[in-house]
């Protein structure tokens, strides 16, 4: 299994050392060519602005939506979640598109921007969750089709799923619990073991 995130900007190195703890092969992602190999991708947190405009630069934004769409597993982490968003409540601005939510950016303020809490979130297990929140985002509306994974709370989403599209709106790369990333890589080996003609097709281009 290889997994890629996303290396323009942000919190790219954390993720990439979660992965290889937990025994996946992981790249930085940077060029349009790197995404071709990949059975997952992670989007990072850092500031969803400069890397939606980096992405620009690179020629990342087509390859990666129609990757999304032919089923390629992306987990958004913060920035990431803002990225994947269809639509943005208080901000102008292009995203990939891609999961069935209107997200709101910056949604704690500025007072307080960031914070810390334990959170349920009972699809990676019955232990607290303990949820780094930096300048983060929320989701403000779920459209049908998008599973909500945790709230605050008050009630705010701030995780959430659709098929095979994940995103949190805080910083699992910056804890040592690595239950969000298997939870993450089950959803790429599920994925995988249901078109195992991904990997012959591999094999044979491969001449195995
Ligand atoms: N506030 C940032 C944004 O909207 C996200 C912050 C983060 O990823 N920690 O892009």
């Amino acid at each position: 299994m290889k997994v890629g995130v996303l290396a323009l900007q942000g919190t790219f190195i954390e993720h990439i050392g979660m992965l290889r703890q937990l025994g996946v092969e992981a790249s930085p992602i940077r060029l349009p060519h790197e995404l071709d190999t990949l059975d997952g991708l992670i989007i990072p947190g850092g500031e969803s602005t400069t890397m939606l405009r980096l992405m620009k630069s690179f020629g990342l934004i087509q390859p990666i939506r129609e990757m999304a769409r032919d089923g390629l597993p992306i987990w958004g982490t913060c920035a990431g979640m803002v990225l994947l968003a269809k639509s943005i409540s208080n901000y102008e601005m292009e995203t990939l598109g891609l999961m069935d939510m209107k997200i709101r950016r910056n949604a704690f303020g500025s007072q307080i921007d960031s914070f810390e809490v334990d959170l349920e979130i009972p699809l990676v297990g019955e232990e607290l969750f303990h949820a780094i929140f930096i300048r983060a985002p929320i989701v403000k509306e779920a459209k049908p089709g998008v599973k909500i994974l945790s709230r605050l709370p008050d009630g705010n989403i701030v995780a959430a799923r659709q098929n095979l599209l994940l995103a949190c709106a805080f910083h699992p790369e910056f804890t040592d619990d690595l239950r969000f990333h298997s939870y993450f890589l089950n959803m790429v080996s599920q994925e995988l073991s249901n078109n195992p003609e991904d990997g012959i097709l591999q094999g044979s281009q491969l001449g195995s």
